[in-house]
C-alpha cells in the first residue's frame, strides 16, 4: 500500500509581500527596487536592504524573468515526507538580470534512470522563470533552462 505524500507547507504571505504573491499567481515575477540607490533586491520588503542606504523610498518593478544559474544542489533524498514524490529535485540560486539573487528550484531537467547529476546542469547557464502552483493562492517562481 502506498500513501500519498503530505502537502508541502506553503509560504505565509506578509503584507509586504502580498503584491509579490498576487503577481506570481498571475505568472509574473516582480521585485523591489530602491529609488534612492537604484538597486533591485530580493526578497520583497519596504526598506532598501543595503547597509549604505536603508532608504524607505522603494518601488515594485517587473523582472524580465531571465537570469543565470549561480549555484545548485541536487537533492536525491527527501528532506521531509512531503518531498518524497519530488526527488530528485534541484535547489538553486539564480541571479536575475536585474541583479538580485533568488533561492529557487531548477526544473525542466530530465534525470536518466539512476543518473546522479545531469550534464545539462551547469553554473552560468541561462535560465528563465516559470511558475509552479503549490496551492490555490501560492505559485512558486522556479527556473528552467532558457
Ligand atoms: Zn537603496
Amino acid at each position: 500500500m502506498t500513501q500519498s505524500a503530505p502537502a508541502i507547507t506553503p509560504p505565509a504571505p506578509q503584507p509586504e509581500s502580498d503584491f509579490y504573491w498576487e503577481k506570481c499567481k498571475a505568472g509574473e515575477l516582480w521585485i523591489r527596487r530602491c529609488t534612492v540607490c537604484s538597486r533591485a533586491y530580493f526578497y520583497p520588503r519596504d526598506i532598501c536592504p543595503f547597509p549604505d542606504c536603508f532608504a524607505r523610498d522603494t518601488e515594485w518593478v517587473q523582472a524580465s524573468g531571465r537570469g543565470t544559474l549561480q549555484t545548485f544542489a541536487i537533492v536525491h533524498r527527501a528532506p521531509t515526507p512531503a518531498f518524497r514524490d519530488k526527488v530528485p529535485f534541484i535547489t538553486a540560486v539564480v541571479e536575475l538580470e536585474e541583479g538580485p539573487r533568488v533561492p529557487t528550484n531548477l526544473v525542466g531537467i530530465e534525470f536518466a534512470e539512476g543518473e546522479i547529476r545531469p550534464a545539462a546542469v551547469q553554473c552560468g547557464m541561462a535560465v528563465a522563470v516559470t511558475f509552479e502552483e503549490l496551492t490555490e493562492d501560492i505559485s512558486l517562481p522556479m527556473f528552467r533552462p532558457a
